[in-house]
């Protein structure tokens, strides 16, 4: 492939990799610690039959990718996608080592996925996979050792039939912190839903204090209406910023003079989508990268932001919500045109806190308020902030190979002191 106009790969465990390469070239890691780093301590790929309604058998493919427990647990979603691949899954449970690292809370990364399309699966279809799923893992996740939480098309639903499944192999006595993102009546956490927007917006809000930038004044475009990005921009409307356009898998939508949020949600609710929302123009769904506004926000999956599209954002600040949705030759284009990225690693490190939280709250059976969740987790996600803009002013970096090489740094001193053994 030519450098001149495609990016290099758009392979995800490639990308992490080359990431992690990159970090590591700037504070000189042995390559021996990079090798240790480079590859998931452990991967496994399950077969999940499943009585279909129709009476049939269908066979689906799993996968959990344990990247590093140096710090702690590993710990990280479970995506269901018709796109999951296994060097996804590796490449996000990476992405998850270094978020935790850089959130300071003591986990390590992990990542699973399901290769389905959840939207044409009934609810009982969907009830038979996942128990599936969390008993052919069952093995290798535990409390104390590998934690999983909702991703991309899974949620409270999912995670409560987890943690019924994995209590019940376990000899039925419930245990809530195997698993994060569960309702607030099995022992979720007070916030959780919320928390990747709302950590994505504490860093939005430190950002803007970096730049001069005045929220009130802000446009924001959203690619990917769902957890992340919907209370992404919640956030950011309550804080003044107006949000000049949404999209999802089925279409996009712009309206200069600010989308009404609330109805949005409603419409999507009733329709499924935000296609057809009254009082908004419909656009292409690559359009909403290069619309003009002050903010934007990828939070749907990854490789949106390549080589093809990345000069053409206008945005001053490009807040990742989604893992991944930047190539590393798009991100030198940003670096170069001052706009200035907070990466993923950071910018949604809002979830896995509160989730955090949430096994904290479990482990004790005691609950905190919600004003505890938020504030605890503004104090961290605004110290990861500092920590990371400080990194990229000393080194002279963008903000993602900053908060890589701090990640880096603290992992690998972890797995250092630790040892080999045996
Ligand atoms: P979700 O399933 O709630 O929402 C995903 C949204 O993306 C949906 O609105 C879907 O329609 C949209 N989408 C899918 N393909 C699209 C496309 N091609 N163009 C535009 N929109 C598209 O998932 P989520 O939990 O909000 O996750 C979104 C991203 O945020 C993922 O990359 C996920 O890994 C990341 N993330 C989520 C959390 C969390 O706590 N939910 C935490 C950290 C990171």
């Amino acid at each position: 492939m030519s450098k001149s106009n495609k990016d290099v790969t758009l392979n995800p465990f490639e990308i992490a990799l080359k990431q992690l390469d990159e970090a590591a070239d700037l504070i000189n890691l042995e390559s021996g610690m990079r090798d240790v780093l480079a590859n998931p301590k452990r991967v496994l790929t399950v077969s999940l039959p499943i009585k279909m309604d129709n009476g049939k058998i269908q066979v689906f493919t799993g996968f959990r990718s344990q990247h590093n427990d140096a710090r702690g647990p590993f710990k990280g979603g479970i995506r269901y996608h018709p796109q999951v691949t296994i060097e996804e899954v590796k490449a996000l449970s990476m992405w998850m080592t270094w978020k935790c690292a850089i959130a300071d809370i003591p986990y390590g990364g992990g990542k699973g996925g399901i290769i389905c399309n959840p939207k044409e699966m009934s609810e009982i279809e969907l009830e038979r996979l996942t128990r599936r799923y969390a008993y052919s893992i069952a093995d290798i996740i535990g409390p104390r050792t590998d934690i999983p939480a909702p991703d991309v098309y899974t949620g409270g639903k999912e995670m409560a039939w987890i943690m019924d499944t994995y209590s019940a192999l376990k000899g039925n006595f419930g245990q809530p912190e195997i698993i994060t993102g569960k309702p607030l009546a099995i022992g979720g956490s007070l916030g959780r839903t919320e928390a990747t927007g709302r950590g994505l917006t504490f860093t939005v809000r430190e950002a803007a204090k970096k730049l001069a930038v005045d929220l009130k004044q802000a446009t924001v475009a959203i690619q990917g209406f769902g957890n992340a990005g919907q209370y992404a921009g919640q956030l950011l409307e309550d804080h003044g910023a107006k949000i000049v356009a949404v999209s999802d898998s089925r279409a996009a939508i712009l309206n200069k003079n600010g989308l009404n949020l609330e109805g949005l949600r409603n419409h999507k609710e009733k329709n499924g989508s935000v296609a057809g929302f009254p009082e908004a123009k419909a656009i292409s769904g690559e359009e909403i990268i290069e619309t003009e506004c002050t903010i934007l926000i990828p939070a749907a999956l990854e490789n949106q932001i390549t080589q093809k599209n990345a000069s053409r954002i206008s945005a001053k600040i490009v807040a990742e919500a989604a893992n991944g949705p930047t190539t590393p030759e798009a991100d030198e284009i940003l670096f170069k045109n001052k706009i200035l990225l907070i990466p993923d690693i950071l910018a949604n490190g809002g979830g896995v806190t509160v989730s955090y939280f949430e096994w904290l709250q479990n482990l004790r059976r005691e609950y905190w308020t919600e004003s505890d969740v938020n504030e605890r987790l503004d104090k961290n996600i605004s110290k990861a902030f500092a920590d990371v803009y400080n990194a990229h002013e000393k080194h002279g970096v963008n903000m993602r190979k900053a908060s890589t090489l701090l990640a880096i740094e603290k992992v690998a001193e972890a797995t250092r002191i630790r040892g080999l053994w045996p």
